[in-house]
């Protein structure tokens, strides 16, 4: 037999989170050694539970969930949905707005195929969460990178998105709070890129996943409360408030002048009946999630962990000669920089597996993340406060011996 290539669809797509890096991280782990994993941003493995209530709904509601469900979604989850778009003051939502999903990643491949043509273009935060890069290049799409600036709290550089505007431009995608950088912007920021949708008749994706993990009092304003007349599509799910990744549960929601993009919409909705429905035990999950008692916030007010290892790991970091960060507002993330002059590295794929090698921990460079120098490296604040000191202990040793 001939050997078996894979599709040129897939030349241009990469998602380094999940690439050659963490297969030599499991061929060590295979040989006995201990690997501090410090590479994605799934809490439950760092025994950041779910709630409870939701497992033991799941639990409960499992012989319930044995048929396909409609394929946007349980009727309950989505009225539950829907009164958190209330909440977070969505302009008018209705129950057939909101799509769920086995976790945002799918709907985000979905959100692209139902719209790009080959050639079009969608504008993608640099550094992002690599997921969206990938499936707007899958889709035939070519994704426009705009610069999110760190001198500036890695605020988007507005400027940097008006220049990248182009004929074919569909839509731009904002990630808030952001994947990688940790950055939750303010609403005059937001407003200036809802103007800049409004100008170039762009469609907004807002990946507001982490918008429940919140540090020091910052507040998130959601993007489709203040873009009522621009078609806004909106991501979230139970993955990182909830802890609960391996459930696949996240949903969308189109706001905006929906009827202006029926066509669209019914795209969506035809590949979400191709997959039939998300994974329904999970669904029943999600009206639990949203209803009472948030115990995310727990972990985020002082003394909680996630608060506690944000600070742990910012301020360790921060003390590593050559190395500086933005100290995160939001999310699970910290994105150091090791200064070029200092650190003039040029492969930071090959730091990353050096540091593997040598200290048996495994992060992920910057470039995964589609920034555009190899100068930064992104970890998590998941791990116990420990961890993160011996996690930065031996970063610091690693970089001062360090040379490639
Ligand atoms: N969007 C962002 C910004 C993320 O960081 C992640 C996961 O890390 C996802 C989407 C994917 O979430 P899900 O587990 O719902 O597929």
């Amino acid at each position: 037999m001939k050997a078996i290539e894979k599709s040129l669809k897939l030349d241009n797509v990469c998602y380094d989170i999940r690439g050659p890096v963490l297969r030599e991280a499991k061929r060590l782990e295979e040989e006995g050694h201990r690997i501090l994993k410090l590479n994605t941003g799934n809490p439950a493995a760092f025994d950041l539970e779910a709630p409870e209530e939701i497992v033991q709904d799941m639990i409960l509601n499992l012989p319930n969930a044995q048929g396909y469900s409609d394929s946007r979604g349980l009727f309950s989850a989505r009225k539950a949905i829907m009164q958190y778009c209330q909440q977070k003051n969505f302009p008018q939502v209705e129950l057939d707005d909101i799509i769920i999903g086995n976790g945002v990643s799918e709907l985000v491949v979905m959100a692209m195929q139902a719209l790009l043509n080959n050639g079009d273009e969608m504008l993608v935060p640099a550094p992002d969460y690599p997921l969206w890069t990938a499936a707007v290049n899958l889709s035939g799409g070519r994704a426009v990178h705009y610069l999110c600036d760190e001198q500036s709290d890695w605020y988007p550089d507005i400027e940097d998105i008006r220049s990248k505007i182009t004929s074919k431009t569909r839509g731009i995608v904002v990630i808030n709070p952001n994947n990688p950088t940790g950055a939750v912007y303010p609403e005059e920021l937001l407003e200036q890129i809802v103007q800049l949708a409004r100008e170039h008749d762009l469609i907004i994706y807002a990946d507001e996943i982490y918008d429940k993990i919140l540090y020091d009092g910052t507040e998130h304003t959601a993007m489709a409360s203040i873009a009522d007349d621009v078609l806004c599509i909106s991501f979230n799910g139970l993955s990182k408030s909830y802890r609960a990744a391996g459930f696949r549960a996240g949903w969308l929601i189109a706001s905006g002048p929906k009827h202006l993009a029926q066509d669209y919409l019914e795209g969506l909705e035809m590949l979400a009946s191709m997959r039939l429905c998300s994974n329904v035990p999970a669904q029943y999950a999600i009206q639990t999630s949203l209803g009472g008692y948030q115990s995310i916030n727990d972990l985020l007010l002082p003394g909680g962990r996630l608060l506690d290892q944000r600070n742990t790991i910012y301020s360790l970091l921060d003390q590593i000669p050559g190395v500086s960060c933005v100290k995160p507002k939001g999310a699970l993330y910290v994105f150091p920089k090791l200064d070029p002059k200092v650190y003039p590295i040029h492969d930071d794929e090959k730091l990353v597996l050096d540091l593997l090698l040598q200290e048996k921990i495994l992060l992920v460079q910057g470039t995964a993340f589609n920034w555009p120098n190899p100068d930064h490296l992104r970890i998590i604040t998941l791990p116990r406060v420990e961890d993160l000191e011996s996690v930065a202990t031996k970063l610091e040793r690693f970089l001062s011996r360090y040379k490639q």
